[in-house]
């Protein structure tokens, strides 16, 4: 076994690769960007080197930088984690050329599987199925119109350098192939560089289940499927083993082909062979066909700890300091049922909108797991993926595992960022994923459904009333409340208005649009209208937020502010920092409500910025290519006429 491992990358990964050091007695050198000096994963390691400014290019997408670290601080390997380098056969090989160990697969098996037309090509040579399709040289777009016309409608056009559903179109019929090919290869020569595409045919009721596999480089097994079908944009949002449905015959099928995968390509190590799955009517052996493979550790890779009881990072550490794997497929036991749920700082509502923020209180539930990269105060910062944590459950079947689930969600606070969690709980309350019935267009088609059950109720808009009025820690407040202040107050808060009564102490009623919550503290808990309303409210600057279940953050606006606010209803700031994309507008064109106006790239992601209301647009401050910071001005429009 090493002595000492650097970890070339950050947040919830590295630290979750620390902690398996830690029990291995393998010694950590953490490396860092300006943005991380004070991070959790910094805090844990046992050394750490600054390696450059907060942009990944500057820092952890440094291999030189990361591999100078590693031998001045006499660190034998680097275990890359998921994203930056972790899947870039160069700088495996660097790595290697430095005499240092690379903790992942051979740069060969990374360069066979990093383009997905090549690996299919690969796959099908090795007997695995793969999505029917055209993924040839030829990218003539008469040509690749022509393979769509052939292969039927709907197809999916795939960048093949893609990942992280980037440079992906669904095309249901063939008047829109043209222009969804144009935006597929624009979005691919942007993000990766390389333009050439793929043609798929698009699986009706798609899920997608995918075998964790670990190889030596000789032999390799597999550790059962995950199931992923909950996704929104092509990400994946909850995390299941095993997949709900599964039949032995179809999990033998799969593990067979994912071993066959791995093997074909001398694998070393943990990777994941990704699978779509035509769920339309159950799950049989001959419906599932090869995606792609992802050559490393994956994010959900814990859900797949959970069922089996092994270490991944463990195994990883020890095929790469040389050991052979010396489980038998027959050895990996399955155990239970695990879920794993992503919590982001992101507005839900916005369209999945990344947001940043100082985590001014955080809290996870005892009894679940919570991989995190961030403490209390700390921030989420604009310059890379805004995970705070990933939540994973275990129980003995999947009722009680998805019980666990929703109680560990609703136990989870976080103040300082608009989060997921609310839509996270709504999700894991959803009828039909309760049931097992998963696929990936679920999210999609609920969409609105799921948000509405994520809106605030009455006992929650109440007690973030009670907490603006400073009442919701109870007795004392209440009691000091109706010493010093009028009985009756109005509030006002981030979109609505209430009046406040206290009746006696422990004893107010909360009117809020004619409605009456009659709040009364028991015992520590707040009662609204005779229900216990089992939510905690915290205060932090500027901010009331409910919690449990869902997590809510009210504004305590000053009105003030609202009125000006209003005055500039024709700016369009830009939420986040960012690179500006494109502009879709030019001074003086009319645009309606809903208009694209730019388009703004930030968090990895790119994000539609549209005319808040019907006008002419007055100028324009950026063009594309300009990088802006939060709160920038991109568009102004004309005043709206008095009248
Ligand atoms: P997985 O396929 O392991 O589930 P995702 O699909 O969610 O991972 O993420 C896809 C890619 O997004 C990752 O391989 C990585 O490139 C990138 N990514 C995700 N999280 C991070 C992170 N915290 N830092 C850097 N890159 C990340
Ligand atoms: P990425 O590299 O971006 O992860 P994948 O090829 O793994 O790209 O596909 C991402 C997601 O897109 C899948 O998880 C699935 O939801 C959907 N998808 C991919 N291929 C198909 C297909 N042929 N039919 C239906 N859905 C698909
Ligand atoms: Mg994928």
């Amino acid at each position: 076994m090493f002595h000492k491992i650097l970890i070339a990358n950050r947040g919830e990964i590295a630290c979750r690769i620390i902690d398996t050091c830690r029990r291995l007695g393998v010694a950590t050198v953490a490396v860092y960007s300006d943005a991380d000096a004070t991070a959790r994963h910094v805090a844990l390691a046992d050394e750490a080197v600054h390696i450059g400014g907060p942009a990944p290019r500057d820092s952890y997408l440094r291999g030189d930088a990361i591999i100078a670290a590693a031998q001045t601080t006499g660190a034998q390997a680097i275990h890359p984690g998921y994203g930056f380098l972790s899947e870039n056969p160069d700088f495996v090989d660097a790595v290697e050329a430095a005499g240092l160990t690379f903790i992942g697969p051979s740069s060969q098996a990374i360069r066979a599987m990093g383009l997905k037309d090549a690996a299919k090509a690969l796959m099908e040579k090795a007997g695995v199925p793969v999505v029917p399709g055209y993924h040839g040289a030829e990218q003539d777009p008469a040509h690749l119109a022509g393979a769509a016309e052939a292969i039927g409608y709907p197809v999916l056009i795939k960048a093949v350098a893609g990942g992280g559903g980037k440079g992906m179109r669904l095309v249901e019929a063939a008047a829109d192939f043209s222009a969804a090919l144009d935006s597929a290869q624009g979005e691919a020569r942007t993000a990766f560089g390389n333009p050439a595409v793929l043609i798929e045919k698009y699986i009706q009721k798609p899920r997608h289940i995918e075998v964790q596999v670990f190889g030596d480089g000789t032999r390799a097994v597999h550790l059962y499927e995950r199931d992923c079908s909950l996704q929104r944009r092509h990400q994946k949002v909850i995390e299941e083993a095993p997949a709900p449905g599964m039949t032995a015959e179809m999990r033998a099928a799969m593990g067979d082909a994912a071993v066959r995968a791995a093997e074909a390509i001398g694998y070393s190590g943990a990777g994941t062979v990704e699978f779509i799955v035509d769920g339309s009517d159950g799950l049989h052996p001959d419906r599932f066909w090869f995606m792609e493979m992802n050559t490393r550790l994956q994010v959900e890779h814990p859900v797949t700890e959970a069922v089996t009881g092994i270490d991944l990072v463990e195994w990883q550490l020890r095929v790469a300091s040389g050991e052979p794997l010396t489980s038998r497929q027959e050895d990996i036991p399955l155990r239970g049922h695990a879920f794993e749920a992503r919590l982001y700082a992101e507005d839900v509502p916005a369209g999945f909108l990344p947001a940043t923020g100082t985590l001014t209180h955080l809290h996870f539930a005892r009894g679940a797991r919570a991989d995190t990269g961030v403490r209390p105060g700390d921030a989420i910062s604009p310059w890379y993926d805004p995970m705070i944590a990933k939540i994973i459950v275990h129980g003995p079947t999947r009722a009680i595992a998805l019980s666990k689930l929703r109680a560990a969600l609703a136990a989870t606070e976080v103040a300082g960022s608009v989060t997921n969690l609310s839509f996270l709980g709504a999700l894991a309350r959803h009828e039909g994923f309760g049931a097992g019935e998963v696929d990936t267009g679920l999210i999609g088609r609920d969409l609105a459904g799921l948000i509405e059950a994520a809106e605030p109720g009455l006992a929650v808009r109440a007690l973030a009333v009670l907490g603006a009025a400073g009442l919701a820690d109870g007795g004392p407040g209440l009691s000091g409340f109706a010493l010093w202040a009028p009985l009756r107050r109005t509030v006002t808060l981030d979109g609505l208005s209430a009046t406040v009564e206290v009746r006696a102490a422990g004893h107010a009623v909360v009117t809020i649009d004619g409605e009456e919550a009659d709040c009364r503290l028991r015992t520590g808990t707040w009662w609204v209208n005779d229900r216990p309303a089992g939510a905690r409210v915290v205060l932090t600057p500027g901010t009331v937020s409910v919690f449990g279940p869902g997590a809510y953050h009210f504004d305590l606006v000053d009105p003030l502010d609202r009125q000006a606010d209003a005055a500039g209803g024709g700016l369009t700031l830009s939420p986040m920092p960012g690179l500006v994309k494109a502009v879709h507008v030019a001074a003086g064109q009319v645009v309606s409500a809903g208009d694209r106006l730019a388009v703004l790239e930030a968090m990895k992601m790119e994000h539609t910025l549209t005319a808040s209301r019907d006008g002419t647009v007055a100028e324009v401050f950026v063009a594309a290519g300009t990088q802006v910071e939060a709160g920038a001005a991109l568009v102004r429009l004309e005043e709206e006429d008095a009248a």
